[in-house]
């Protein structure tokens, strides 16, 4: 390991002595002083760029299958094994086409983007954020609700290939092979019940352009992003080998998918159909049909041909995500503490008062963690500057903790 050198050395770059820079390393046989660091890194950077346009430094068989891919994904997300399954699929075959440009093969394969169907806080951007960290290509997520036909206050389609590019470091290339997780794509379904809309701004003309992105064409794309200035020169993006990945709530959809399945099953088959409905997870039998009922125009769904779906959380699953992911929040808490030399434990008892609160706030997954930050307030307030090596939560504790904290702000979240 290198490390800070003593007095009369020289860098053994540029022959500066410690007294003349800021920081001078010593290596095996020699120095380096914090500017010479500095431009090497960049030299490093400039050598490797240049080849990273033409290969990711991936190859087949490095690349992780789908298989891995879920088992990676498995360590951060409970349950959803069939937006897992579809996901990692997606991802894989992502990464097939990408390789595949670059070699001469007649048959072209055609990318496939994906809707993520499910309640909000089931697990649809965590899942796209994982996925994320997992990959070698530029990433982003974006929320379809600030979109806005060109024209309007809100932001232009193009706006979500600007943040791509930056993601990107502005590579071109690079961007051209990412991924765009578009977050509340239902919000933009048209809303033709409503009569008052005369021109429907957030809806139908945002598909319209939106179907332009993911169909793959080339878009005229401001660096900057925001309004389009005219003297802002424009970067060429073809979208033709951009996954998009797309998840939305659809509140409300269970009801047509329900109407759907009645209306369909007919004579003696309807009373077996019927009975094998799972009536508390209608989510699983959505097809692109439903999307279209919702508002989702035929061109849009038409580009979006893996749909997949996500469970709601019942309380063994809020039980399993407080501890069991990774990066769960009772370990992050319980890291919070360590790093204060203090060692925390919950009571069992105390992980299902805290899940229980969840349900009864209705605020599911995304609750948990407000919930415990009511009940580690007090705590991390004062337990920095006394002398305890050890804090056990228990049901008892919680419940105290969480009835005389002003929580009353969860109830609305
Ligand atoms: P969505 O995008 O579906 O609205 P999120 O992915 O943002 O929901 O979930 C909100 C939070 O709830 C996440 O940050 C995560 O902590 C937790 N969460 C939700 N679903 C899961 C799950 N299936 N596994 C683990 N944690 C989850």
């Amino acid at each position: 390991m290198a490390k800070k050198a003593n007095s009369s050395n020289h860098c053994s770059f540029c022959g500066r002595s410690e007294q003349e820079v800021n920081l001078l390393i010593s290596g095996m046989t020699g120095y380096i002083c914090d500017m010479c660091a500095e431009q090497a890194h960049e030299i490093v950077n400039e050598t490797f760029k240049g080849s990273n346009k033409n290969d990711m430094g991936i190859s087949l068989s490095s690349l992780p299958k789908p298989a891995q891919i879920k088992e990676y994904l498995d360590q951060y997300v409970i349950r959803q094994e069939n937006a897992k399954r579809f996901l990692s699929v997606a991802v894989y075959n992502h990464y097939k086409r990408v390789l595949q440009k670059n070699m001469k093969d007649e048959v072209e394969i055609e990318k496939s983007n994906i809707i993520m169907v499910g309640a909000t806080g089931t697990g649809k951007t965590l899942l796209a954020r994982t996925i994320a960290k997992l990959l070698h290509v530029p990433f982003t997520i974006v929320d379809a609700t600030v979109l806005t036909e060109a024209g309007y206050v809100g932001e232009d389609i193009e706006s979500i290939l600007t943040r791509l590019l930056q993601v990107a470091d502005y590579d071109v290339n690079a961007a051209e092979r990412g991924i765009v997780f578009i977050d509340e794509i239902d919000k933009i379904a048209r809303k033709s019940d409503n009569p008052s809309i005369t021109r429907d701004v957030s809806g139908e003309g945002v598909q319209q352009g939106l179907l332009k992105l993911l169909e793959g064409s080339i878009v005229n794309v401001p660096p900057q992003g925001g309004r389009k200035h005219p003297e802002q020169r424009m970067i060429a993006v073809n979208t033709k080998n951009i996954l998009f990945i797309c998840g939305g709530a659809f509140d409300g959809i269970e009801k047509k998918i329900a109407q759907r399945l009645n209306t369909r099953v007919v004579g003696y088959a309807a009373t077996n159909d019927k009975a094998n409905i799972d009536r508390n997870n209608m989510m699983k039998y959505i097809t692109p049909l439903d999307l279209k009922s919702f508002g989702l125009i035929p061109e849009i769904i038409g580009r979006l041909p893996i749909l997949t779906y996500l469970e709601p959380l019942d309380r063994e699953a809020l039980l399993r995500i407080l501890t069991e992911p990774k990066n769960s929040i009772i370990k992050q808490y319980q890291k919070l503490f360590e790093m204060d030399g203090v060692a925390l434990t919950f009571d069992e008892e105390a992980y299902e008062y805290i899940v229980d609160k969840a349900i009864e706030f209705k605020l599911g997954a995304r609750g948990l963690r407000s919930i415990v930050e009511a009940i580690m307030i007090d705590a991390m307030f004062s337990l920095p500057s006394e002398d305890k090596k050890k804090l056990h939560v228990t049901r008892n504790y919680a419940e105290q903790q969480l009835e005389h904290s002003d929580h009353h702000h969860l109830r609305v979240a």
